[in-house]
């Protein structure tokens, strides 16, 4: 997602001084904002922002066309679609053995991005402190933020061609303030998928400490490697009873402009989020909620065609970086892969990103926009692969010539 970048502003309006309020304060436009204006200005390939080049079940874009026709455009119910929230509690059981109960455990939300911030600004008093791994997805630290919470940054660390969690770290990183662990698996901007060794060690910290987990599953569904499963860490002993899971249409189906994302977990979690919610939109979308309740019933066949997808441009761009000579990360699932660019002869990865576009004719962004805790590798650069197949190629020919 892009950091929409309001809050650079100060000045006057009219007479008056006039300065954003603190907790917006210096939000400002993101690297993303500048890399997507570098893309368009210079007309390079844009591995930049994770938007998806690939196309949407049309079975699905027919029944959106027709829900809005036949009239279902007013609100729906605060908690969501009737349909929609049984196609997702019926998801979660025939997938993982999860049961939710449609009405009170299940809640629609306007995107993933709603469910996180409304989640935290449900579980979250001011100076309480939110636990989450670095790198993380951008609207961790801004939706802690807007709890009047502060983010904790858990480095993953670097072993091999991989990301691992340090469960010292973890635990040292809790303290009684802690409050809510944010675990992201599988993980953007990495693409890491948690092992099951990894997700037992972060419960038991979560179990021993209280914690209330929100999980952020939104490519739960594009896990590459064969046999891997996506385990959400709800599925654990002890831990339905503490976890928020988080999810999303948008990646799955590609369909990112729609914002119809979801929370499931114990009622009165549900009920917490709920109250944040229904005043932050209410509800929204209620053609897209109506037809993805049917697209979710048949969601697994549909996404083996997007792993596929996916994980063939993850192999052509991974082999394309390792043959310019740049040093590319292993990646499991979802929209991004990393590679170090010392090889290129830059210690910093915003340099390098600055200077792609005209150098090799590619956008990608420097993976410091997702670190929280200083000190962290500058050198990281993240690529995305959910686009077209020529696309990944161009940029891919081009970085070799640039070599
Ligand atoms: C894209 C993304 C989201 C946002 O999902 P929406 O449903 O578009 O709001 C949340 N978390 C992660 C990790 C993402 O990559």
């Amino acid at each position: 997602m892009d950091t929409v970048g309001t809050a650079g502003f100060r000045g006057e309006v009219g007479s008056e001084q006039w300065a954003p309020a603190a907790r917006v304060r210096d939000m400002g436009t993101s690297i993303f904002t500048e890399m997507t204006e570098l893309a368009r200005r210079t007309g390079a390939v844009n591995l930049g922002q994770g938007v998806p080049e690939l196309p949407a079940p049309p079975a699905l874009l027919q029944d959106v066309a027709d829900a809005v026709r036949s009239g279902n455009n007013q609100y729906p119910p605060a908690a969501g679609f009737p349909a929609l929230r049984e196609a997702i509690a019926a998801h979660q059981l025939r997938r993982y053995g999860l049961d939710y109960a449609p009405t009170g455990e299940v809640l629609v939300t306007t995107g993933a991005t709603e469910a996180l911030a409304a989640a935290l600004l449900a579980l979250c008093d001011p100076g309480d402190e939110v636990i989450a791994f670095d790198p993380c997805y951008d609207a961790y630290a801004a939706d802690a933020r807007l709890a009047g919470a502060r983010v904790v940054g858990v480095p993953l660390v670097l072993d091999g061609d991989g990301f691992v969690l340090d469960a010292d770290a973890l635990r040292a990183a809790v303290t009684p303030r802690t409050r809510v662990l944010l675990l992201n698996s599988p993980h953007n901007p990495t693409g890491k998928v948690f092992t099951p060794e990894e997700l037992a060690a972060v419960a038991d910290v979560c179990r021993e400490h209280a914690l209330t987990v929100v999980t952020d599953e939104v490519y739960e569904h594009l896990v590459f490697e064969d046999g891997a499963r996506h385990v959400p860490i709800a599925t654990l002993p002890g831990m339905r009873e503490r976890t928020l899971i988080v999810s999303s249409a948008g990646k799955t189906f590609n369909v990112t402009g729609w914002k119809i994302g979801w929370v499931c977990g114990p009622a009165p979690l549900v009920a917490a989020v709920g109250s944040a919610k229904q005043f932050l939109t209410y509800a929204s979308g209620t053609p897209y909620q109506e037809a993805l309740a049917r697209a979710l019933g048949s969601v697994e066949e549909w996404a083996a065609g997007v792993r596929d997808t996916l994980r063939a441009n993850r192999d052509v761009l991974s082999a394309g970086l390792a043959g310019a000579g740049l040093h590319p990360f292993r990646a499991d699932a979802g929209y991004f892969l990393q590679a170090d660019v010392r090889p290129w002869g830059y210690d910093s990865g915003i340099d390098f990103c600055r200077e792609l576009p005209r150098r090799a004719g590619v956008v990608a962004i420097p993976t410091s926009a997702f670190y929280l805790t200083p000190g962290a590798p500058a050198w990281l650069v993240r690529f995305s692969i959910c686009k077209r197949e020529d696309s990944i190629r161009k940029a891919v020919e081009q970085l070799a010539a640039a070599r």
